[in-house]
């Protein structure tokens, strides 16, 4: 694993991770918007809607589902799945599990989902654990939809986390993920370079008084595998994927990569 100019052991990258999420837990969400000028929430709105979870084909009756949302952080995802199923497609039996490795940015997703609907709490969980390792804390072949947005690239070890992803989910379960890519145009990849290299630890430094873990965020970003890449990972953890098993958004500066248990 490469952090800039360093290589650190898998441990040292958890240890890190962890520290850089628990100095950020507070300022997240606003960081979140500076730094994306708000196309976060509409890469997020995107993801959800097109996983469309809770929906009933016409004719058909409702199915319950259990969604589980990985590195779910301060709950934009899984909130998100809440409303869509519930509200948009009003099925009221569409629980998530909103997981993460990281006590602070739970408890602040906690304290955000007091303002959601009563009912839309009540459907809502939280478990704390490393997405690397969920045996004992989720049981195989029990998810309808597993998603993992901007936290895959974080992982020490990222074939351990879609093994288990694999295992949790039921055969036909899905397998999504929303998380920054490679940019294909050279002259948006310039811009796109200076600005997270430049503005986005700035922004870290003034904002959150933290340059340094958003330093690492911008570096980690840098360090994830491609868009064909990691749609490889994906097969070879056992997902089928349809066609080119990947979404571009805004140019590849996001994609979504989606896989099915068979
Ligand atoms: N999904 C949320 C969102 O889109 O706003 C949060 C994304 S945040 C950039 C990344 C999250 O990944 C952090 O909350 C961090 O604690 C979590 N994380 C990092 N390593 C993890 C691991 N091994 N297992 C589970 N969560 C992890």
């Amino acid at each position: 694993t490469s952090f800039g100019f360093e290589t650190v052991t898998e441990s040292e990258k958890r240890e890190r991770v962890a520290g850089v999420f628990s100095s950020v837990a507070d300022s997240y969400d606003r960081m979140n918007d500076m730094m994306s000028l708000g196309v976060h929430r509409l890469w997020k709105d995107h993801y959800v809607s097109s996983l469309n979870p809770g929906y009933t084909p016409p004719g058909q009756a409702a199915r319950p589902q259990h969604i589980l949302d990985i590195a779910g952080g301060t709950g934009d995802i899984a909130f998100r799945h809440l409303h869509t199923a519930h509200v948009l497609n009003r099925n009221p039996d569409v629980r998530v599990t909103i997981s993460d490795i990281n006590p602070d940015m739970l408890e602040v997703g906690k304290k955000r989902s007091s303002i959601l609907p009563a009912s839309q709490q009540a459907a809502l969980s939280f478990l704390q654990a490393n997405a690397e390792d969920l045996t004992g804390k989720v049981a195989d072949n029990s998810m309808d939809l597993y998603t993992v947005a901007f936290g895959i690239r974080n992982f020490s070890n990222m074939p351990a986390a879609l093994q288990e992803a694999h295992r949790v989910l039921k055969p036909g379960g899905v397998f999504a993920c929303l998380e920054f890519s490679k940019v294909g145009n050279a002259l948006l990849d310039s811009v796109y370079k200076r600005w997270s290299f430049g503005a986005i630890p700035m922004i870290g430094h003034l904002v959150a008084g933290d340059r340094d873990s958003y330093q690492y965020l911008v570096e980690s970003i840098e360090n994830f595998p491609s868009q064909e890449d990691f749609r490889q990972l994906i097969l070879d953890a056992g997902f089928g994927v349809a066609g080119q098993g990947y979404e571009d958004l805004t140019g590849g500066i996001a994609a979504i990569h989606r896989g099915i248990k068979p």
